[in-house]
């Protein structure tokens, strides 16, 4: 597999006034062709820092590719001291110069000195086009190794990428005949090393692939990727072992690739032609964003109660007073009587409810923030879950919509007898 190194340059990205979005872009871009990023670096506009990053990228990569300083002031640096670098030297290029004069004449402005640098590269080199700024960027491969130049403002760097240095990068790589093939299995249940636990047998023997575990909100992202003696041969070993791994993981497979959560209920919905309410207290309406990420949901989802206050509990979904007074907004009760409600008000086939302490104020010795429960009911049954998260705010409530939606996927898929 070739390599490569990410440069992001400007003394903003440094000082975070500027996300580095350009090298999170790049990485993605060239790990789906099938270049493995094995490192970057931001440096700011500092001719000793840029130098160093440029070797050390050298050093490490096959591939060096920077983003910004391609501009005409002092400080963009960039182009210059890649070419240092690399030993070969700037040259005016007439046609880059008239492009220039052009651009400036049709705003009726002259060109300013400065701006010639950026008509000056390297005789070997390839001019990229930049259809939506003045800064061209640059390919130069040269003694086996190739580095890439683009301007700073993410929509230029993106465009010129796709449309210009991709199909670069897979002539220069033979990327088209790659023999590589991956594929994400995601899994909501098992931690990060329960699920490496469970995967053992795969791990020790992976005969052809390599496996890498990601945490990702509450799930376990596992990459698969494997190389055979040729695509066809890939994709066997990729079949085989994902059937393996679905065998360890059973019921907590959510999905692949662009598959999730809601995308594996929104299924399961409408297979078995069930309407499911949410009846939402501590998820203040998550619950309900999440299943409605998906266009076309009104087919399987009839809608969202948040009921945040005793009063709402009461009037729109029925939970008794004595309820709440006995047990408490946050109880199993309250739960049960806000997802029961859905079913016997509101007559869908499945309610679910949320009610919990998501802090960082509210919790007591008793009911301590995180103290979540999760209600299930159907016309046969009403299960009540109790959960303790730990994280702030936005992590109890992101993982109690989550396990709510989860609890709905595996109710769908036992039919119902969990
Ligand atoms: P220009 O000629 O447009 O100035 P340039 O190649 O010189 O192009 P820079 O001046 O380095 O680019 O950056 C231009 C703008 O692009 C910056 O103000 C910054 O907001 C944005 N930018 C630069 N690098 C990144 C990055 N790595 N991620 C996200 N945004 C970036």
């Amino acid at each position: 597999m070739k390599k490569a190194y990410i440069i992001s340059t400007g003394t903003e990205l440094l000082l975070g006034s500027t996300i580095d979005s350009n090298s999170v872009f790049l990485g993605k871009k060239l790990e789906d062709i099938g270049i493995r990023v094995v490192g970057k670096i931001i440096v700011g506009d500092n001719r000793d820092q840029i130098a160093r990053a440029f070797k050390l990228g050298f050093e490490s990569a096959d591939l060096v590719i920077a983003s910004g300083g391609l501009g005409p002031t002092k400080d963009d640096l960039t182009k210059e001291i890649a070419c240092q670098v690399m030993g070969v030297k700037l040259e005016i290029v007439e046609e880059e110069v008239r492009r220039l004069q052009d651009f400036f004449a049709r705003r009726r402005r002259t060109m300013p000195e400065s701006n010639i640098k950026q008509a000056m590269f390297p005789p070997e080199s390839v001019v990229l086009r930049n259809p939506l700024g003045t800064a061209p960027g640059m390919y130069l491969s040269k003694d086996g190794k190739v580095a890439v130049l683009l301007p700073g403002p993410p929509r230029e760097m993106e465009n010129m990428y796709i449309n210009e240095v991709e199909p670069l990068l897979k002539k220069e790589f033979q990327l088209e005949t790659r023999k590589a093939v991956s594929r994400i299995i995601k899994v909501l249940g098992p931690g990060e090393s329960q699920a490496e636990e469970m995967l053992e047998d795969v791990i020790d023997d992976p005969r052809g692939c390599s496996l890498a575990l990601l945490a990702v909100d509450g799930e376990v992202h596992i990459k698969v990727t494997a190389e055979g003696r040729d695509i066809n041969d890939s994709q066997r070993i990729l079949e085989r072992v994902t059937e393996k791994i679905k065998d360890k993981m059973s019921d907590n497979v959510i999905g692949y690739d662009r598959e999730n959560l809601s995308s594996a209920v929104a299924k399961l919905l409408m297979n078995k032609g069930k309407i499911v309410a949410v009846a939402e207290s501590c998820t203040g309406g998550l619950l309900a964003k999440l299943i409605t990420d998906l266009p076309g949901s009104s087919r399987y989802f009839w809608g969202s109660i948040t009921s945040y206050s005793n009063e709402a509990k009461k009037i729109l979904l029925d939970v008794k007073e004595e309820t709440l007074a006995r047990y408490g907004a946050v109880s199993k009760e309250t739960a049960a009587q806000m997802a029961q409600a859905l079913i016997h008000r509101y007559g869908v086939d499945i309610g679910l409810a949320t009610t919990g302490i998501a802090g960082p104020d509210g919790g007591t010795a008793e009911k301590p923030v995180g103290l979540v429960y999760i209600a299930l009911a159907d016309n046969n049954c009403c299960n009540v879950k109790e959960l303790h998260f730990t994280g702030n705010r936005e992590t109890v409530r992101l993982l109690t919509a989550k396990t709510a939606l989860d609890l709905l996927r595996r109710h769908l898929i036992s039919g119902g007898k969990d």
